[in-house]
């Protein structure tokens, strides 16, 4: 199994909260970054026919107009073919860019998943993060998918937000659920270096945040998502197929600036610089990296165990592994963190939201 990650790095606003290899305002660049990416995928025409999965993320993807996402998926076909031969085919949206020409195209393209930005459903709160998009922006675009013909829709929602309270969350979450959508992620708000949030001095709730997130659990299941993944939840069957390949330590190929990949027990990741991206490539130069490394040995052991104990099904292990792993693994069982059932090891249920703990063990 090998997936294909595109990043888009433009937006039409930077969030509050964001540290994602993205900018605003500079929709200018976007045709050259299109030749770019262009130029990077056919280094590897090699790789041609072997992607199963595709996810086409940002920055805010469908931000590109339709003659640009004619153009991308012109390229995207060179490596993938046609996307609808793709066994998932993932696309990230927001809403104020989402219209109904828009997700016909998408559509015509072969994607077959949509993964739609919401937050939260206060304009205040989405205001206080810095989103253009409102509820009612949120609802357009998801009829409008709808209408397409998407049957497998995921939308994003945070928790522990700056003035959120436990009501604002459940309503947001019975909105969201009003609409039924296929798959769920939910975040809790990191407040990172760099970012506008950081510099506001506004504080991550970690307390408020947990709270929200294990009665989301509960709300999520009683709905029938459930969840496969310490921040993912999903209908039977419309699990993220590409994003299990990551925590499945699968292969991946990423283009595009600070787009990352996996190959050969390799890793290594793009800059994240647009600008450095976008000259190198079109002038035919390898794109500058911000490292490379070969994963071997129990370093490349400790991380599939950190990748697998993401998933609630957990990790398959044979057993030299508990033995190699005995003095870590046997902390965590001692502190009531993890569970072993024969040959498989999980984070027990109600202590995913502090996985964190589990995989210092494994760094
Ligand atoms: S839309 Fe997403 S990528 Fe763009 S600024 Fe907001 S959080 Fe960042």
């Amino acid at each position: 199994m090998r997936g294909l990650y595109i990043h888009i790095p433009f937006c039409r606003a930077r969030c509050g909260y964001c540290d994602f290899p993205s900018s605003a305002g500079r929709e200018g660049l976007i045709d050259g970054y299109l030749k770019a990416l262009d130029a990077e995928a056919a280094l590897y025409q090699g790789l041609r026919g072997t992607f199963k999965t595709l996810y086409v993320g940002g920055g805010t993807p469908s931000l590109l107009s339709p003659a640009q996402l004619g153009a991308l998926f012109t390229t995207l076909e060179k490596l993938t073919g046609p996307a609808a031969g793709l066994a998932e085919s993932t696309f990230e949206a927001n809403p104020e860019s989402l219209d109904a020409e828009k997700a016909a195209l998408l559509k015509e393209a072969g994607i077959s998943r949509i993964s739609l930005g919401l937050q939260a459903a206060q304009d205040r709160l989405l205001k206080r993060l810095g989103r253009i998009a409102m509820p009612g922006d949120f609802l357009r675009a998801f009829k409008n998918l709808r209408a397409a013909g998407f049957g497998n829709i995921s939308a994003d929602l945070m928790c522990g937000l700056p003035e959120q309270s436990q009501k604002d969350f459940d309503e947001s979450l019975d909105w969201l659920l009003g609409l039924e959508p296929e798959h769920v992620s939910l975040y809790a708000l990191e407040v990172h270096e760099g970012t506008p949030f950081h510099a506001a001095g506004v504080k991550e709730e970690p307390e408020a945040a947990a709270g929200m997130y294990e009665a989301a659990a509960a709300r999520l299941a009683a709905a029938g998502l459930r969840r496969y993944e310490i921040s993912n939840f999903a209908r039977p069957g419309r699990e993220a197929r590409h994003n299990l390949n990551y925590w499945e330590q699968g292969e991946y190929l990423g283009l595009g600036s600070g787009a990352a990949s996996y190959l050969d027990g390799e890793r290594r990741a793009n800059t994240a610089s647009m600008e450095d991206y976008t000259e190198a490539a079109l002038s035919g130069r390898p794109v500058p990296e911000q490292y490379r490394e070969k994963l071997e040995g129990r370093a490349k052991r400790a991380e599939k165990i950190m990748l697998g104990l993401r998933k609630t099904a957990g990790i398959e292990l044979p057993e030299d592994i508990f033995i190699e792993f005995g003095q870590e693994i046997g902390r965590l069982l001692a502190a009531g963190l993890v569970e072993r059932t024969g040959g498989r090891l999980r984070i027990r249920e109600d202590r995913l939201y502090v996985s964190n703990a589990v995989f210092r063990e494994f760094v």
